[in-house]
């Protein structure tokens, strides 16, 4: 039997202001990285950071439909700010972290949240929760010269009109710099990388037809539609 492989085609984002598109690398995710949305799933705020991926084809931009997934019954919306790297590098320290950094992105990690409690419940990964298909809509990157101050940023989402979470960027546990420094420790970043960076409280359920924007300012806003 022969197979037919094609080159996948290389997942990518829209660039803000620009026809080009930033080539998407991998996807690193931060877990609980504000003390109110720790405190709502129950965990310990002052636990160091703690990773985990999602398949870099993943990613879907703005205005992109996002079909509502498979085996689910609970899809979850995390709104984040989202950390596009330009530069890579092994044990980065916090202060040298902001020259590898390209530009920021207004993002959701979109989450099956009942696979995510069955397996947390059976102390399995959480691959199938986090990491399915169409489960990182990204809205345009914005170039870090460009940005607003991302430190005196708010982050907004919205679900059909209705807030429905709202928080300084500055409520992070761990800044980015310090993410940076501290996922670098563990892998050899990359230029392309994303880092989601967690999300505030206020997570919740998601349904069909639902139209959910994120805003964070100074970024381009990110809007999608659950099909
Ligand atoms: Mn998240």
């Amino acid at each position: 039997m022969e197979f037919a492989l094609p080159p996948p085609p290389p997942p990518s984002l829209a660039i803000a202001g620009t026809h080009t598109r930033f080539p998407v690398r991998r996807i690193f995710c931060v877990g609980r990285n504000y003390a109110a949305h720790a405190a709502e799933m129950g965990a310990d705020r002052r636990a160091p950071p703690f990773f985990f991926t999602k398949p870099a084809d993943a990613v879907v931009d703005s205005g992109a439909p996002v079909p509502y997934p498979p085996a689910c019954r609970d899809l979850h919306h995390e709104g984040e700010l989202v950390v596009a790297l330009g530069r890579g590098g092994a044990g980065i320290a916090a202060q040298d972290a902001p020259a590898h950094i390209w530009g920021y992105a207004a993002g959701i990690d979109l989450t099956r949240r009942d696979l995510q409690a069955a397996a947390k419940k059976a102390g399995r990964p959480w691959d199938m929760a986090k990491g399915f298909d169409h489960s990182a809509p990204c809205g345009a990157i914005c170039p870090v010269a460009d940005c607003h101050d991302i430190a005196r940023a708010r982050l907004e989402l919205t679900v059909n009109g209705t807030t429905r979470q709202a928080a300084p960027l500055a409520d992070m546990i761990w800044p980015v710099p310090d993410i940076i420094s501290h996922l670098s420790g563990l892998v050899t970043l990359a230029p392309g990388d994303l880092i989601f960076t967690g999300t505030p409280a206020g997570v919740g359920p998601l349904k069909p037809g639902d139209q959910v924007g994120v805003t964070i300012t100074g970024l381009p806003p990110l809007s999608i539609k659950i099909t």
